[in-house]
């Protein structure tokens, strides 16, 4: 008589990137996999990943990938060698989403389109057989002995042999970002790594960003000017908000900022407008410019020879002090000299973030050192497994947390299902 295997049965808490991730690895390889969502539909930060685009991963090879996940990016490895992001580029191939790095760097899916990767990764999910549930809030984990036994709902409970949970952070609660994942890992004894808000747009005490929303400087060098912290800072496009600033090296500085901001009441930022010219070649243009076009309004000039956007230049006469209409050849050296300090060192001070509420990602989260890397397995009970933002990991701007996500759903699934190579 043949005896038939009962299906290993896995609940996956949390229908992100790295649970659909993880349901999919799992029902591949012969579980019997349930996906529970608390939102009425999966997958919402991912819809709305990388301005509705999303920047899926990166053309970095592993090790200069985990160094930009900072002190713990060691842990990601396991992960990454399963599902980097060749892995990932392929596997999203063999699910109708091919991708392409428009700039050589940043990976996106051929379709630009964030909601066609989730719909895909559904779409295989289901093909595979995984059941997935939404408004299913799991509340509680049911644990036998040692080992995890089932999930409580909102409503009733389920049983189980493995719960993986990917439950992400409380980033964006608009999008399914909440706590209760820390909930979970708290009641059967994991710690946690204090939180706060990365990727989040900062606000300056000074008002005069507001009056320019929307407006963007390309290319800056932002760096934080306090004793201790590097003056080589991090370049990348500046956006002025109705509050302060963002863009792409502001929300890499946040995390550490709102850190600060914990410690201090404020952060004093500079900005080189003009990264590529050192002060004595900007001086040097001013002097031209009294010369060969002495008639000519600065603010025209800082517009037309600089780049500066036409608003941001006359923000930045107001700033030293020079009158909006004055020409080249009657700046006086003062505001010159004023002019020059500000396009290399313009100082704006971060008095908040914007909080967890526009969190892209949360800093701090389920601490590592309960965890084995391996199998993302908990040490605290046998069956119960994480992947994604849940953790106390995270990365800068441009497809790191998505690649973390994706990988990591991929090697708990794999490990719940007991089916990683050997
Ligand atoms: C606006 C925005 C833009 C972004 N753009 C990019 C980008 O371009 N590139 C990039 O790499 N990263 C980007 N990120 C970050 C990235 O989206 C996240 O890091 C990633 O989605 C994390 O994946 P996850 O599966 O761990 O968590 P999530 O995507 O947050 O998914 C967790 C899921 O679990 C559900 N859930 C939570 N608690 C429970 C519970 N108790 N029971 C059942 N279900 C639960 C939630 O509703 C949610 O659907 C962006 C984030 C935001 C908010």
């Amino acid at each position: 008589m043949v005896v038939k295997r009962k299906k290993k049965e896995i609940l996956v808490l949390g229908g992100g990137p790295a649970g659909m991730m993880a349901a999919i690895a799992a029902a591949r390889h012969g579980a019997k996999v349930t996906l529970l969502e608390r939102m009425p539909e999966p997958g919402l930060k991912l819809c709305a990943s990388g301005g509705g685009r999303s920047n899926i991963t990166n053309t970095l090879a592993n090790e200069p990938f985990m160094d930009k996940l900072g002190r713990q990016g060691r842990f990601a490895e396991p992960a990454l060698s399963l599902m980097g992001s060749i892995q990932l580029r392929e596997f999203l191939a063999s699910i109708n989403i091919p991708t392409h790095t428009p700039n050589g760097f940043h990976v996106y899916p051929i379709c630009e389109n964030a909601t066609q990767v989730r719909d895909a990764l559904q779409a295989e999910a289901v093909r595979c057989k995984v059941k997935v549930m939404t408004n299913m809030q799991v509340v509680e984990l049911v644990r036998t002995g040692e080992r995890v036994s089932g999930v409580k709902l909102s409503k009733g409970s389920m049983t189980a042999d493995a719960v993986i949970i990917a439950t992400g952070s409380c980033g964006y609660p608009a999008l399914g970002g909440n706590d209760s994942g820390y909930a979970l890992a708290r009641s059967v004894g994991h710690t946690m790594a204090p939180l706060a808000p990365a990727l989040v747009p900062i606000i300056t005490r000074e008002r005069w960003p507001g009056e320019l929303a929307g407006v963007s400087l390309p290319d800056v060098r932002v760096w934080l000017d306090l004793p201790g912290h590097s003056r080589e800072g991090l370049r990348g496009d500046l956006l002025f908000t109705h509050n302060g600033i963002s863009g792409p090296a502001v929300l890499d500085m946040s995390g550490a900022i709102a850190r600060l901001l914990t410690k201090q009441f404020a952060v004093p930022m500079r900005i080189d407008l003009l990264p590529k010219e050192k002060a004595e070649q900007t001086l040097a243009r001013f002097a031209d410019w009294r010369t060969r076009s002495g008639k000519k309004l600065v603010v025209n000039l800082l517009a037309t020879e600089v780049g500066l956007p036409h608003s941001f230049a006359r923000q930045l006469l107001a700033l030293s002090g020079a009158e909006p209409e004055v020409i080249a050849a009657e700046l006086p050296a003062i505001a010159r000299d004023q002019l020059v300090a500000q396009l290399h060192g313009l100082l704006l001070t971060a008095r908040d973030t914007e909080g967890f509420k526009r969190a892209m990602v949360v800093r701090g989260g389920i601490a590592l050192r309960d965890i084995t890397s391996e199998t993302l397995e908990s040490e605290k009970l046998w069956g119960l497994y994480f992947a994604g933002e849940v953790l106390d990991i995270d990365g800068p701007c441009g497809g790191y947390n998505l690649q973390w996500a994706f990988a990591s759903g991929w090697l708990a699934g794999l490990a719940a299902a007991g089916a990683l190579p050997k």
